[in-house]
């Protein structure tokens, strides 16, 4: 029974360092770590999942593939998932927001010491994930942009260590905007029009808005001059 990733959770998978004991935070269907172990890329993962009905259907997947002595699946809130004897070195988060990322990561910073890797995939507000890592001790070793199914994903990899971003590094990504691929050129032309429009509403008189929206606008041509 081959699992069938989709292609952003693929691209999250090949992210992942050999061998690594990874926690998936908000691991509905556990299938991250399910293609994992079954691609033999690590030996031991942790499913965490804070609702009920995703941990079910996490705990029957791995049933299913007979996964339950390296696939753990627990119950919890954010980090709450790790104990310290599960050794974790990897942590994938993804699929949600931005600020929901920061918050897991905020809540359960004290657990992170032992964490050599994050690897988060915000649906939104990636600069908010980016400052976090800049204040904690993390530094971006990788950057993607892809597209899946007409969606723009960012997946954004950290290891321990310093690093410093300027206003445009948070906002674009400070690998993304070297290599300006182009779905990076795509996604922000899109991002650009919809500013556009929205500009294209504001009343004349609202000057203060009218000019947050043209300074974002001029930042995108900027950097994809
Ligand atoms: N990570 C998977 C992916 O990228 O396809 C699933 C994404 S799904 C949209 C988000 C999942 O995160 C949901 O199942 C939700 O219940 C779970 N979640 C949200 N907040 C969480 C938290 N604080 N701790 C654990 N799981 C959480």
């Amino acid at each position: 029974m081959e699992l069938q990733l989709s292609y952003r959770l693929e691209t999250i998978a090949t992210l992942v360092p050999d061998g690594a004991r990874l926690l998936d935070v908000g691991s509905d269907h556990a299938y991250l770590p399910i293609a994992l172990i079954e691609a033999e890329k690590i030996a031991f993962a942790l499913a965490g999942e804070v609702v009920k009905g995703p941990y079910e259907s996490a705990v029957s997947n791995v049933r299913d593939y007979k996964l339950q002595s390296q696939i753990t699946v627990r119950l919890a809130n954010g980090l709450e998932a790790l104990e310290s004897s599960d050794q974790i070195d990897c942590i994938t988060i993804c699929g949600m927001g931005g600020r929901l990322i920061v918050e897991i990561l905020e809540k359960g910073k004290d657990k992170l010491a032992d964490v050599d890797c994050l690897i988060l995939q915000p649906n939104n507000r990636e600069d908010d994930v980016r400052a976090w890592l800049a204040a904690n001790g993390f530094a971006i070793d990788k950057e993607v942009v892809l597209k899946d199914k007409g969606k723009f994903y960012e997946i954004i990899r950290a290891q321990k260590g310093e690093m410093s971003l300027s206003d445009d590094e948070l906002r674009f990504g400070p690998y993304l905007m070297k290599e300006s691929s182009a779905i990076f050129t795509e996604k922000w032309q899109v991002e650009c029009a919809k500013l556009e429009k929205a500009l294209s509403r504001v009343p004349l008189d609202k000057a203060k808005e009218r000019a947050q929206l043209i300074e974002k606008i001029d930042r995108i041509k900027e950097v994809l001059k």
